[in-house]
């Protein structure tokens, strides 16, 4: 059988089991081709069928979530956390509340942050969880009472040396304290045991900041190899969550003009650039709509119902922060009409494989989001690092130790590209070498 055959095959029946889990396909779609090459010189997996065992989670755990609203009513939602691959380290990766969640999201996500956190060269494993909890409208203590549900169910699978959850979409520290606080209850303080923490509680400084300062480190790297720099670069941006906010203000940081934000119901299109301040007021402080920017900055552009991506505005780098299949086929015409040159994700999987084939044929150099979001896991283990030391590293120690990950991740996938694909195609470069460690792993340990 060649490689390509044995890749196809797994597709097939990959599709053919799971059934209905489109994003999960997808995923194994983007994926599996794309290491072709690697394969070809490692007869070995092809022989151990080592890709049949990989993409079987080592553990699936689903749960009941039971918990009261304000009025006294109950309700039940899903809970989840597959524990994907543990061949480099405890399970590590998020936990995502949202409505969409379910066996498919949960099960994408987690099989990207397994090569994801191999690229960050830090000893994790790959994992995810989350529920389809929709924390938007809730009060506080509706907040507060699903979360320790969530726990108590989630604590017995997981500890500091075995699986260490963070924050996704809709879990921020709020989130993390409460779900800190019912492991504490039922435990004991182990400080260990979830990162994203608030500061004041062992949380690491910069790790708010470090999946949007990462994906700019990222491009900055990358344009710095071209002989670029950021500077007076027009780049648009969707999401305004933490990803969105703190990638807007390091490209701000370093000179870029950034053009737009945006929430679920339409985006801001600034053209003076978009004021950071008052987004942050919005969604750090007030939970509120991002349309509410216009009362503040009247001369902006709010446009509802529209994704941020059709804009027909010039730019050259976009920055997608938002979520899962944000960017179509269509979309991403628009974006390469506009003049995109450079696109990296900050969310997981924001471009669909149709959207990515279309940069790949249009020369725009594409950064998978495994690649070019990593550091905010990446500061999650160093966070563990810290937790296990009992120290705080400063501000600046964090954000330098961040940025010589992305140079290094950068580096690695461009090298990788170089050897077995060809320049700036970082997601071969991306998935080899995340795979290329995982595998050789997985071999040396017997296949477990
Ligand atoms: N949810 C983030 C991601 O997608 C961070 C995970 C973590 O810090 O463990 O990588």
């Amino acid at each position: 059988m060649t490689v390509n055959q044995y890749l196809t095959t797994l597709q097939h029946q990959i599709e053919q089991k799971y059934q209905g889990q489109t994003e999960f396909i997808q995923a194994t779609a983007e994926f599996l081709p794309t290491i072709a090459p690697y394969l070809a010189e490692h007869p070995e997996i092809i022989e151990h069928d080592l890709l049949s065992l990989l993409i079987i989670p080592e553990r699936l755990i689903q749960f009941r979530v039971p918990w009261q609203d304000d009025e006294g009513k109950w309700h039940a939602n899903h809970g989840y956390r597959v524990q994907y691959n543990s061949t480099l380290g405890p399970y590590k990766g998020g936990i995502r509340f949202h409505p969409s969640v379910n066996e498919s999201i949960m099960k994408f996500l987690a099989f990207e942050q397994i090569f994801k956190n191999a690229l960050t060269s830090l000893p994790i494993g790959g994992g995810k969880g989350g529920s389809d909890f929709d924390p938007k409208g809730k009060s506080d203590a509706e907040i507060m009472r699903f979360c320790q549900s969530f726990m108590t169910e989630l604590q017995k699978y997981i500890g500091p040396d075995t699986d260490v959850p963070a924050g996704d979409i809709g879990v921020g520290h709020r989130e993390i304290g409460y779900l800190f606080g019912q492991y504490k209850r039922l435990n004991s303080f182990q400080a260990g045991v979830l990162t994203g923490k608030p500061v004041d509680f062992w949380g690491s400084l910069a790790r708010k900041e470090a999946t949007g300062y990462g994906l700019v480190y990222f491009v900055k790297h990358l344009l710095a190899d071209q002989e670029e720099v950021l500077e007076n670069k027009r780049v648009v941006v969707s999401g305004s969550g933490n990803v969105a906010i703190y990638a807007i203000e390091k490209a701000q940081a370093l000179g870029a003009l950034v053009l737009t934000c945006s929430d679920s119901s339409g985006y801001i299109y600034d053209e003076k650039g978009i004021d950071l301040e008052t987004v942050k007021k919005i969604k750090e402080e007030q939970r509120g709509r991002i349309s509410a920017y216009l009362e503040v900055h009247p001369e902006a552009t709010y446009v509802a119902n529209e994704s941020v991506w059709s804009l027909s505005a010039p730019y050259e780098i976009a920055l997608p922060c938002a979520t899962q299949n944000e960017i179509t086929q269509h979309l991403a015409q628009d974006m390469i009409k506009a003049g995109v040159k450079i696109v990296a994700e900050g969310a997981n999987m924001p471009s669909d494989l149709e959207a990515i084939q279309a940069y790949q044929q249009n020369n725009v150099i594409y950064c998978p989001g495994k690649a070019a979001n990593a550091g905010g896991v990446a500061v999650s283990a160093l966070e563990m690092a810290q937790n296990s030391q009992r120290l705080a590293w400063s501000f600046s120690e964090v954000d330098q130790k961040l940025n010589e990950i992305m140079l290094n991740i950068y580096e690695t996938c461009q090298q990788t590209a170089c050897e077995y694909a060809e320049k700036n195609n970082l997601v071969a470069g991306a998935n080899i070498a995340g795979f290329a460690k995982v595998a050789q792993g997985m071999l040396s340990q017997g296949l477990v």
